[in-house]
C-alpha cells in the first residue's frame, strides 16, 4: 500500500511516525511531501512573547523528525487529482498514491483587514505572533512599552489555537502589573463572537477574570480596517478601538493546493471531512488531519496528536481487511496562560467539556517547562 502525506508539520510527522512503527516498509510505503526544511514548534510562540522560551529551542530540521523508512520529498504539492490518485509537485513531477493524507495546516491571509499588512510592515505599533519573526518583534515592543492601550484581536473563526489572543492579553496585563506600569495601561480584547471563549465552564471563568482584572472585551467585533498612523481599528459594524500596541490575528484559510484540487475542500480551502471518521466527504481514499481540516473543533497540536492515533488505528483496520471503525471525538486540550505561574487547561471534545476551569501552578509547569520536550521527544515520534 502506498500512502502519500501532504505536509510534514505537527500532524504529518506524528501520523507518519506512528504508521512507520506499526507497519514494515513492505506493507506500507510512506512518502511525505513537505516544502519547508525547518520545523517550528508554534505552540511556544505565546511563551516567546514573555521571554518564557528561547527561540533556538523551537526549531529543528524537518528531515531529522522522521523515522527511518519514511520517504521525505522537500517540495510543494501544487494539485491533487483525486480521480486518478495523483498529486502534482512543483519540482518532483507526479506522485501516485493508494491513500492520501492531507496535513497541510492553515495559511495566514494578510490581504485583510485593510491596512493590517501596512501596519505589520511598518512594525511600530501593529504586530502578530503567528510567525517566529512576528512573535519576536512583539516581544521587543512589549519590553519597550511604557503605557497606553494594548489591543488583542481575534479574526473570524477558524484560527489556530483560539485561546492564543486571550493568552496574550492576560499575560500582557500581568506583565505590566509586575513591571509597575499597570496604572498607565488599558487592555482590550476584540472578538467576532458573542464572548471571548465559547465553551463553558472556561467561558464563565475567563469572563470573570477579564472583569476582575479590568480587561475590556469588545464582542461581535470583526476587524475591517487598521490605521496604524492614527492607532485606530474599525470593525464592519462601525465600532472602533484605539490602540498604542495592536496584536492582530490575520484571518486563516486552507492552503492553495486544496483550492486547486476540485472536490477536496470547501470555499475557504479547508479539507472537507467527516468529523469522526476523518475521511474526505467525496473521496474515500483521502483523509484529512490537523489544521487543514474542517473539523468543528479547535485547531491545535493536541488535536492533531489524537487524530494521528485514530487515523493509524483506522489504517490498521483497513490493512487487516476490516471496516474501519476508529473515530475522532473532537478532543483537544488548550493551555490558557492566565497570569505568571498560572495556566488553565481547556479540555473538551465535540460534545462536552472534560476538565474543570482551574488556574493552577502544576498546569503552568506542564505548559511552560514540559510540553516542548514532550513534543519533540515523544509526541512527534508517535510515542505519546
Ligand atoms: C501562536 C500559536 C499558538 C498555539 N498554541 C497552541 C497550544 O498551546 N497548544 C496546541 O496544541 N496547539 C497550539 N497551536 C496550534 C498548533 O501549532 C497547530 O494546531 C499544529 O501545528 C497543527 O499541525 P498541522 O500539521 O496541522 O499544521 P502545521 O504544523 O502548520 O503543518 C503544516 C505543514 O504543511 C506544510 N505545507 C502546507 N502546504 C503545503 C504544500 N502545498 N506542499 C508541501 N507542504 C505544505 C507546511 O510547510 C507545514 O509544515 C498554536 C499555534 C499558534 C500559531
Amino acid at each position: 500500500m502506498k500512502i502519500v502525506i501532504l505536509g510534514g508539520g505537527s500532524a504529518g510527522v506524528m501520523f507518519a511516525n506512528r504508521m512507520r512503527k506499526e507497519f514494515s516498509e513492505d506493507e506500507v510505503e510512506i512518502t511525505v511531501v513537505e516544502r519547508s526544511e525547518k520545523h517550528i514548534y508554534q505552540p511556544a510562540f505565546t511563551l516567546l512573547l514573555f521571554d518564557l522560551e528561547d527561540p533556538k529551542n523551537l526549531v529543528r530540521p524537518t528531515k531529522d523528525l522522521f523515522d527511518e523508512g519514511i520517504n521525505l520529498i522537500t517540495d510543494e504539492a501544487t494539485k491533487i487529482d483525486p480521480q486518478n490518485n495523483k498529486v502534482t509537485t512543483a519540482k518532483h513531477g507526479e506522485l501516485s498514491y493508494d491513500y492520501l493524507v492531507i496535513a497541510t495546516g492553515a495559511k495566514l491571509d494578510y490581504s485583510e483587514p485593510e491596512g493590517m499588512k501596512e501596519g505589520l510592515d511598518k512594525g511600530e505599533n501593529v504586530f502578530n505572533f503567528y510567525t517566529m519573526d512576528g512573535a519576536l518583534k512583539l516581544r521587543d515592543a512589549l519590553k519597550k512599552f511604557e503605557g497606553g492601550t494594548i489591543v488583542s484581536t481575534f479574526a473570524q473563526m477558524p484560527i489556530k489555537c483560539p485561546a492564543a489572543p486571550i493568552k496574550f492579553i492576560l499575560m500582557a496585563e500581568d506583565t505590566m502589573r509586575i513591571l509597575g506600569k499597570r496604572d498607565k495601561c488599558k487592555f482590550i480584547l476584540t472578538t467576532p463572537m458573542p464572548a471571548a471563549f465559547s465553551r463553558p465552564p472556561y467561558m464563565h471563568a475567563l469572563n470573570s477574570i477579564f472583569t476582575k482584572r479590568g480587561i475590556e472585551v469588545k464582542a461581535n467585533f470583526t476587524p475591517s480596517e487598521v490605521d496604524y498612523g492614527k492607532g485606530l481599528m474599525k470593525d464592519f459594524g462601525g465600532k472602533e478601538a484605539n490602540f498604542d500596541l495592536l496584536s492582530i490575528t490575520p484571518p486563516h484559510t486552507g492552503e492553495i493546493v486544496i483550492e486547486n484540487s476540485e472536490g477536496v475542500g470547501d470555499a475557504a480551502g479547508w479539507v472537507s471531512c467527516d468529523k469522526n471518521h476523518m475521511v474526505n466527504k467525496n473521496f474515500l481514499n483521502i483523509y484529512g488531519i490537523g489544521d487543514a481540516t474542517d473539523f468543528p473543533t479547535s485547531k491545535t497540536a493536541s488535536g492533531a496528536r489524537k487524530q494521528a492515533k485514530v487515523l493509524t488505528e483506522r489504517f490498521k483496520q483497513i490493512i487487516r481487511g476490516e471496516e474501519p471503525t476508529a473515530t475522532y471525538d473532537g478532543e483537544i486540550i488548550c493551555p490558557i496562560l492566565t497570569r505568571y505561574k498560572r495556566v488553565m487547561f481547556a479540555n473538551f471534545n465535540y460534545t462536552e467539556s472534560l476538565s474543570p476551569a482551574l488556574e493552577s501552578y502544576i498546569n503552568w509547569v506542564l505548559k511552560v517547562h514540559m510540553l516542548r520536550p514532550l513534543y519533540f521527544n515523544l509526541m512527534l515520534n508517535g510515542l505519546m
